[in-house]
């Protein structure tokens, strides 16, 4: 990558990182469906077995399509280097395994995605890696008390999902790099466009890319990102990235790769043995999703910030949140480290509880029901019977859940569109007492 690029705007980055055709070659990043790459003489494929020397092998760890998205998104975060995997879940897993070894601990922000919640309490725990949970609002010193001997990276969430509050990524940073541990960050709701973990103190960030990385709902996938900062052999607590891996003839990760000693771990070992590999097609997407992450990104921050105005001021809505909107919890910081725009995720309560909620999302009639977020449509989804019905109500309450909890996707539609639909649904199912539908026509 050229330094000059690194220099542009977030907005050109967009367009422009990444794939750089050479004279003649293709301008738009080609799909690469190979699984394999050929060479000319038996040595040069020892070499790159031996990590001895740079070059595409085999798809399951390596790709030209997958590199070309890397590229770009390691670009946009300000990192050193990236590792694209078959969805967010892998992401988060195998960042969270390329450092932690069985009977060792993690300290995770309380407000996770639920399917990060259930990786960390289910399978990771199953796996024999231990992870605490400590409120994402707590203070340095209340997070500091968390902190185990065994305690080996924090993890929290850019913008919670679903509960939208914002990380102190500077405070949580400072308390895990006085332990001599990385913080571990996922950026999936912010993107790089609104929010850069790594410039206010994160060592690795991870993405869910299925959301607005991709943009229109086509690709599962996921993304590490290594800032490099990191000193892993200073820290002295992590003996697996800086002695010998007799996996691979006694190399060291530090001693070989620098830097970039955890990002090529996780893909020379996790990649290698568990095979969580992103697509050629699925990168192809969402590289091509994030030429216009900047557009969409304004224009889904404008309209939940209209969206989340007006539903404060409904009659029939109890409580709003959105990063943005004045009076929450985390306005704060939402105004420190989102100074572009709050993303385009709203929770709100409507008034009544569960069953109010449940009537108005089938209700809604451009805002879709689907099992998603981050894409260019409106969508709805009622948390608690939904991404966290896995968790006990207890759990919920501490993920920042309640029965009543509607979540919005905001999508780049025209805003008065988007709030007629809230407006309708907010009335009740049609045919009920005070249904305008028929006036409106
Ligand atoms: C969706 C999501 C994930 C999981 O990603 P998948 O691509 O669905 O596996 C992780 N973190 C956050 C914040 C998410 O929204």
């Amino acid at each position: 990558m050229n330094q000059k690029r690194k220099q542009h705007a977030p907005e050109t980055l967009c367009v422009q990182a990444g794939y750089q055709p050479k004279n003649g070659e293709a301008r738009i990043l080609p799909i690469v469906q190979s699984t394999t790459y050929k060479y000319d003489e038996a040595d040069e494929v020892a070499k790159l077995f031996d990590l001895e020397a740079a070059g595409h092998m085999y798809s399951r760890i390596s790709n030209p399509t997958v590199a070309g998205l890397e590229e770009k998104i390691t670009i946009l975060e300000g990192g050193l280097a990236s590792l694209a995997t078959s969805s967010g879940q892998s992401a988060t897993l195998l960042a969270v395994l390329t450092i932690c070894n069985v009977g060792e601990h993690v300290l995770a922000l309380s407000n996770l995605y639920g399917g990060t919640f259930t990786l960390f309490t289910s399978t990771l725990k199953k796996m024999g890696i231990e992870v605490s949970f400590v409120n994402h609002a707590a203070s340095a010193e209340e997070i500091q008390r968390e902190i185990k001997e065994n305690t080996q990276l924090i993890f929290g969430e850019t913008i919670g999902n679903p509960g939208v509050d914002v990380l102190d990524i500077e405070r949580v940073a400072r308390v895990a790099h006085e332990n001599r541990i990385p913080l571990v960050v996922d950026n999936t709701f912010a993107t790089p466009y609104l929010c850069r973990p790594m410039d206010f103190g994160a060592d690795i960030v991870t993405h869910s890319t299925t959301k607005y990385l991709d943009g229109h709902a086509t690709s599962v996938g996921g993304m590490i990102v290594d800032s490099g900062n990191f000193d892993w052999e200073k820290s002295g607590k992590f003996p697996h990235l800086t002695e010998p891996d007799p996996s691979y003839h006694g190399l060291s990760y530090t001693g070989k790769f620098q830097e970039a000693a955890y990002i090529t771990k996780a893909r020379v070992t996790f990649l290698r043995d568990m095979g969580n590999t992103m697509s050629p097609f699925n990168a192809f997407l969402t590289n091509l999703g994030i030429e216009t992450l900047a557009l969409r990104m304004d224009r889904h921050s404008e309209n939940a910030l209209n969206v989340a105005k007006y539903l404060s001021k409904h009659p029939k809505i109890s409580w709003v949140k959105y990063p943005l909107l004045e009076g929450i919890p985390s306005f704060d910081l939402a105004k420190k480290y989102l100074i572009k725009g709050g993303s385009g995720i709203i929770s709100f309560g409507v008034k009544g509880g569960a069953e109010e909620g449940k009537t108005f999302i089938n209700s809604l009639n451009l805002a879709t029901l689907v099992v998603h977020v981050g894409d260019l449509r409106t969508h709805v989804l009622h948390p608690a019977s939904m991404t966290h019905r896995q968790l006990t109500e207890e759990q919920q309450v501490r993920a920042g859940i309640s029965p009543e909890m509607i979540r919005l996707s905001v999508g780049i539609e025209k805003v008065d569109d988007i709030i007629d639909d809230l407006t309708r649904a907010l009335q009740g199912p049609p045919g009920s007492t005070k249904s305008n539908n028929r006036d409106r026509r």
